[in-house]
């Protein structure tokens, strides 16, 4: 370690960290990086199933529309570092970028492990001085201005200083990762107010789903629309998954954040399925006597495997009211119809922090200088990444973020350091 007191101390190795170290070291501050893995930026090596989706191109306006509570909060940070300058910065350190359906922008090696060695490769050029296995346990901030951060590194008991201090510990998803939610006592330790955590983008229980036996079977091109106490919380169209407990995939992690908070109300969520969406009730009717007239179906069971998958099949009979293995009437073709454009199902609950991709909630914006990442009740302290309260969709926003207050954070520190 270098002669302390630092420059700054950075508490927490993801992406919000390892940004802001390396901008403050290359703009000359001495800058001491603490994480408590055997290596930083874990949560980036598997993000996007180990490809990364690192940003979006929509444009700021847009972009802002997917942040939850407020998006607004992090114009500023976007005006001085946004998806082309993330771009440009991973392009100028040697990462290669490639755009997807949806502006989903990933590294061209679909290698997200690369993307992080080459940030490290980065910080470590600007001279941060970055300690593993070095897990803060407490901090306390003196009259002169001073942070003393007390850690653990492998066993030893040790104590830093630092002028400016950042909190960047990440929220409490994939705890594995090392996000354990430990930022959020010191934030409390320091006067900050907690908004509270929930998981988001996560997959959802369905009630009942647990008897049903369902090992991942996607649906593709359904809708799904989410009622809470009557009232329409959510709609999405794409792709969703049955598991053994309930909902996952795309739209069910879209969809979760509302679902999550209007469970968490004790409100009664449920969920209408839309299997067919781009056919009207009118089409799939004369669907279903095309494919009476041109095969020798006979019972409703074989009716049903030419619209689904089999291991759906006594789900989808179930939900309808029908027999599989009943003779087609009448009846039973008006019951397919009605369950294809409406099947309901009854959210239960939701799957923990170890299985979501974000946490909704945490450190209250309002107590944080949006212009600088700084806090606005102590001086010298400054926050970035998902330890805020804000959260996104998928699509490439929340590393984003992470980027983008780092790099605001990281910047404004040396400044005044
Ligand atoms: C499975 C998964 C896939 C994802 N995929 C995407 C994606 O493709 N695109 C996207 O935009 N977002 C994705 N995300 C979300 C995104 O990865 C995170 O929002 C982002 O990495 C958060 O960065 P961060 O730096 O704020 O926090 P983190 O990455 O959580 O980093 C916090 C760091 O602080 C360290 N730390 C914690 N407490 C202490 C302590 N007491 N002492 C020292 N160190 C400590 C932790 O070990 C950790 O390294 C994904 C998340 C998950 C879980």
């Amino acid at each position: 370690m270098k002669l302390q007191p630092f420059d700054i101390i950075v508490v927490g190795g993801g992406v919000a960290g390892v940004m802001a170290a390396g901008r403050a070291a290359e703009q000359g501050a001495s800058v001491l990086l603490l994480e408590k893995m055997e290596k930083p930026l874990r949560k980036l090596r598997i993000s996007g199933k180990g490809r990364g989706n690192i940003t979006n191109t929509k444009p700021i306006d847009e972009f802002l529309q997917k942040i939850y509570p407020d998006g607004s909060f992090l114009r500023p940070a976007f005006s001085l570092f946004f998806n082309t300058h993330l771009v440009q910065f991973l392009n100028k350190i040697g990462v290669r970028t490639t755009e997807e359906r949806g502006g989903r922008v990933f590294p061209a090696s679909q290698d997200a492990w690369e993307a992080a060695e080459a940030l490290l490769r980065w910080a470590r050029r600007t001279e941060v001085d970055v300690l593993c296995y070095a897990r803060v346990t407490g901090i306390a901030h003196a009259d002169e201005g001073i942070f003393s951060v007390t850690f653990d590194h492998k066993g030893v008991k040790r104590i830093a200083h630092g002028k400016n201090l950042l909190l960047a510990t990440g929220g409490l998803s994939y705890p594995a990762t090392g996000s354990t939610g430990d930022g959020y006592g010191f934030a409390r330790q320091l006067g900050h107010s907690i908004t509270p955590t929930r998981p988001s983008l996560t997959p959802i229980e369905v009630a009942g789903f647990s008897k049903l036996g369902f090992n991942n079977l996607p649906l593709r091109n359904v809708r799904l629309t989410a009622i809470a106490d009557g009232q329409k919380i959510g709609e999405e169209f794409g792709e969703l998954t049955f598991t053994g407990f309930g909902i996952s995939g795309p739209i069910a992690l879209r969809m979760s954040r509302s679902i999550v908070d209007a469970l968490q109300a004790q409100q009664k969520v449920a969920l209408l399925l839309d299997w067919k969406p781009a056919l009207s009730k009118l089409q799939l009717h004369n669907r279903l006597e095309r494919e009476l007239q041109h095969s020798d179906i006979q019972d409703t069971g074989a009716l049903l495997r030419k619209l689904m998958p089999a291991p759906l099949i006594p789900f989808f009979a179930e939900q309808a009211g029908l027999q599989a293995r009943a003779k087609v009437c009448e009846n039973a073709k008006e019951k397919i119809v009605e369950t294809l454009k409406c099947c309901t199902l009854h959210a239960s609950g939701y799957r923990p922090f170890s299985e979501a991709i974000i946490t909704a909630g945490g450190v209250l914006l309002e107590e944080v200088d949006k212009n600088t990442m700084q806090s606005k009740l102590v001086r010298g302290l400054y926050f970035a990444g998902e330890l805020l309260d804000v959260d996104a969709n998928t699509g490439g926003y929340n590393l984003q973020i992470a980027f983008s207050t780092g790099w605001l954070a990281g910047s404004k520190m040396a400044a005044n350091a």
